[in-house]
Order: C-alpha cells, then sequence, then structure tokens
C-alpha cells in the first residue's frame, strides 16, 4: 500500500510538473503577413499556429452595436460615438472591414481556438452592463459559451462578467491592483497583470495556485520576460509572438 502511494504521488507530481504554460495571441496572431490587429485574419491565424487562445477587444457603438478594436478612436472615428455603419466600413490595415463582434464570432464558431474578449472601459457603468448583457447572449446564441473567458481593466465589468456570464465562465481582472485574496473574494478566476506586477509580487503566482486560481501574464514578447514566467510556473502568456513562444514551450 505505502509503495503505491508513492507511485500515485509520483505521477501526480510529475502531470503537475507537466502542467505548461499556455499561448494567447494578443489581438490575434496579427504580426505575420497578411493579418492585423483585432482582425478576422488573426483570429484564423492564430488557431491555424494551435494558439490556446485569441484575445480582442471589444466597443459599445452609438447605437449599441459591438465592434472589434483596440483604441477608443479609430481612423479619427471614437467608438463610442460613432454608430457601426460606419465603423464597419473603415479598413484595417490588411484590407479587411472593422469587424463586428458577430462577423468575429461566426468566424470563430468554425475554429477550436478559445475566444479572450476583453472589454473596453467605457464612458459609464451602464454602457459596460449594456455591453455585457449583449455580449452573453450572442454568445450564448451561437453556442460558445465554454469556449470564452472574459478579460477587462474596469472593476466594474470584471463584477457584470462574474454576475451575468455563465457559471464557471473564466473572468480575469487587468488592472493589476487587486491581490489574490481580493480576486478571490470577488470570484475572479485569477489576475491577467501586466507582467511587471508578477515581477514585484513573484509569490502572487504561488498564491493564486493555493487559492485555486489561474494566472496570466501581458503582453510579452522579450524571451527573458517569457521564460522568467515560464520558471515560475504562470498558467498563461498574452504576446504578440506567440511562433517565439511556443519555440521556447517546446
Ligand atoms: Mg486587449
Amino acid at each position: 500500500m505505502k509503495k503505491l502511494i508513492i507511485v500515485v504521488f509520483a505521477l501526480l507530481t510529475t502531470v503537475a510538473m507537466q502542467a505548461q504554460t499556455k499561448v494567447i495571441a494578443h489581438r490575434g496572431f496579427w504580426d505575420t503577413p497578411g493579418s492585423a490587429q483585432n482582425s478576422i485574419a488573426s483570429l484564423v491565424k492564430a488557431d491555424s499556429i494551435g494558439c490556446y487562445g485569441a484575445e480582442f477587444d471589444v466597443w459599445l457603438t452609438k447605437d449599441n452595436q459591438l465592434v472589434v478594436n483596440h483604441d477608443s478612436s479609430f481612423k479619427g472615428h471614437r467608438m463610442e460615438k460613432t454608430p457601426s455603419s460606419r465603423l464597419t466600413k473603415l479598413h484595417l490595415s490588411n484590407g479587411e472591414t472593422l469587424p463586428t463582434l458577430e462577423e468575429y464570432l461566426t468566424c470563430a464558431k468554425e475554429l477550436n481556438i478559445r475566444l479572450i474578449l476583453e472589454l473596453k472601459k467605457h464612458s459609464s457603468d451602464k454602457r459596460e452592463t449594456q455591453a455585457i448583457e449583449q455580449i452573453v447572449a450572442m454568445v450564448r446564441e451561437r453556442g460558445l459559451e465554454d469556449r470564452m473567458e472574459y478579460i477587462t481593466f474596469s472593476l466594474h465589468a470584471t463584477k457584470e462578467f462574474i454576475r451575468l456570464a455563465p457559471a464557471g465562465t473564466p473572468v480575469y481582472n487587468l488592472d493589476g491592483k487587486l491581490s489574490p485574496q481580493e480576486l478571490k473574494e470577488m470570484g475572479c478566476t485569477g489576475p491577467d497583470y501586466h507582467y511587471s506586477v508578477f515581477k514585484k509580487h513573484p509569490e502572487w503566482i504561488q498564491e493564486c495556485h493555493d487559492l485555486g486560481m489561474k494566472t496570466n501574464a501581458w503582453t510579452v514578447n522579450k524571451e527573458e520576460d517569457m521564460q522568467w514566467l515560464i520558471d515560475q510556473g504562470i498558467d498563461f502568456i498574452t504576446t504578440d509572438k506567440p511562433v517565439r513562444l511556443q519555440e521556447i514551450l517546446k
């Protein structure tokens, strides 16, 4: 019996040590020919190289439509102050038009990659809640609930994703200010923080694991930072260089 326990323990330790850091393509896999940040192509390309997830950014437009874009404005048009009909006529650097969330999810439905949706901080809590209600409904209609993870800098939106998404859906806060214990009490899946926060608090990674939480770091593009986070046992790394990170992990 004692021998069996030792064998099982050794096996479990091996499995735990092999739990490998997973790769999330920041704004999709955009740093490659034919792609652009937050484009449909970047989603398809991130899937094609076998990333765990594609991260992308979402805004609610003036007419309450959801679109995919990083900055609060694009080519002089403010996301929250412009109707979607105008925004979706604008072209990305790869020639695609600025995608709606609906187009993005429709494409994702045919792929396997996980969808790391960042809701940007909006002009009011009310608009963030409205955006989240619409996101959750759209995801449910497409049967994509099992492939979604939500991230946001907004504390309000973090709480609203936890309240409105199906139980068990991963929700991470990006802001870097809350301790593992504070995130746990809120019901967060864990921190998705700038890597400098983990360099300042390297003990937070183990602390999160002890609390049953996951850890993600952004936006990690230097090999030395990737290696340091891997050595610390980080669960996910969000990067503009997914191929380089995959090579390091091999
Ligand atoms: Mg983002």
